[in-house]
């Protein structure tokens, strides 16, 4: 389409330089076999619902997998519900080769980017905000009325990137006022909970705000009186302002959490963790909940920042199956009532903290024999049971080769164990 377009001419009629409009329209037309993709995904679910005949099924899946779906009704019809057309993201930003743009340092050490502008040869310069020149190819996106220059860097060149790791095995838990909890009993990224308490509070009073507003509008166009109600929406309902402050504030978050799993990383060459991507499968729709779409969305950090920093700095990240890591006592394996942020073990006579516990118990699951990443809930209670009793009754453990240790896991010989 492209060449095309170039050939003909029609390139001309965009009015932009022939670089920035090829990238944009490598661009647009990217998002669109993204969305047809994704339409894609929806269109083979529909399928497996609607038949189960295997032969109509992959009649079907191959008609979409060769673009032939317009030709059947029902594939068209849903192809028509999901496809979501006509949405760009290429409004508002323009592709800059490495080629095309320079920095310069004007007074005052500011640092000045400069791309083509509509004229040939002449520049457009933007002031920046930071020291280190962009490099590379740019994409400039125009947001809430500043230019954002977004750009690739080689992680492995990052200064934090050189920092060595430690030499052990450290367990972390991912905590609630803290981003981590490591198994020495050691907490990272201390400032998490307040950040994230403090910006939920923002938000729930926000939007209460906004709804009142939003109403006060609502009624105000009822009673015919748009000027009002469009003076509101364009005064008081704008996005500009929270997105700027959403952005600075995931920024801080996640600093936080990045600079929590660099300090125990500092100490570890392998770092022992729950799985923190796995749960984001059920792809749960969370509403207005705003703490637990913060909660969800730092999970999500953390995950990243794990394998992240694991990979840059050459540790290695292993995880584990983390069920009840944070009920169960480390010590004796017993599980216990967890109070806030205490938990009770009664047979031991301590009171850990419990995600310095959970941290621990995540440790050991690393070189647990019996309790493997996908082991289900279910059995990983039934196993930490099972060893409980075990010690309860003083039974020795007559035979410790690994093997039968792992059956007596599986197929424990409960009679014997009551005894
Ligand atoms: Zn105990």
């Amino acid at each position: 389409m492209r060449d095309r377009w170039l050939a003909d001419g029609t390139h001309v009629r965009f009015g932009v330089l022939a670089n920035a409009w090829k990238e944009t329209v490598r661009d647009a037309m990217a998002d669109i076999a993204a969305n047809l993709a994704a339409a894609k995904v929806e269109v083979r679910r529909a399928i497996t619902r609607r038949t189960n005949d295997p032969a109509e099924r992959k009649r079907m899946f191959n008609a979409l997998a060769v673009d032939r779906w317009a030709e059947d009704p029902f594939l068209a019809r849903q192809m028509r519900k999901h496809w979501k057309r006509g949405r760009n993201r290429t409004h508002d930003q323009i592709v800059v080769r490495a080629d095309q743009h320079n920095t310069a340092t004007g007074g005052r050490g500011r640092l000045w980017l400069a791309v083509p502008g509509l004229q040939r040869r002449q520049m457009v310069r933007i002031p920046l905000s930071t020291t280190v020149a962009p490099a590379g190819t740019l994409r400039l996106i125009l947001h809430g009325g500043r230019v954002e220059v977004h750009y690739q860097i080689d992680a492995s060149q990052m200064r934090s990137s050189q920092r060595p790791c430690g030499g052990r095995t450290v367990g972390v838990d991912k905590g609630y006022t803290e981003a981590l909890t490591d198994s020495d009993g050691a907490r990272h990224g201390c400032g998490l909970g307040e950040l994230l308490s403090s910006e939920s509070d923002r938000l729930k009073e926000r939007n209460r705000r906004r709804a009142k507003l939003r109403s006060i509008a609502n009624s105000a166009a009822g009673r015919g009186d748009h000027a009002k109600a469009h003076r509101i929406t364009a005064n008081n309902l704008g996005t500009v302002k929270r997105e700027r402050q959403a952005a600075r504030h995931r920024a801080r978050v996640r600093t936080e959490i990045f600079t929590a799993v660099h300090r125990v990383v500092d100490k570890a060459a392998t770092v022992v963790a729950e799985d923190l991507t796995k749960t984001f499968a059920g792809r749960t729709t969370l509403g207005k909940n705003v703490n637990r779409r913060l909660a969800a969305w730092t999970k999500g950090v953390t995950a990243e920042a794990l394998t992240n920093v694991s990979e840059r700095r050459g540790s290695a990240l292993v995880h584990v199956n983390a069920a009840y890591t944070s009920q169960a006592c480390h010590r004796c394996g017993r599980l216990g009532p967890r109070n806030g942020d205490r938990l009770h073990c009664t047979p031991c006579g301590v009171v850990w903290q419990a995600d310095v516990n959970a941290a621990i118990n995540i440790l050991q699951r690393a070189g647990d024999p019996d309790i493997a990443l996908h082991t289900p809930h279910h059995v990983v209670r039934q196993i930490l049971q099972d060893r409980t009793d075990r010690h309860r009754t003083r039974l020795p453990v007559q035979d410790s080769s690994p093997a039968t240790a792992e059956r007596r896991a599986n197929y424990p010989n409960r009679s014997a164990m009551s005894k």
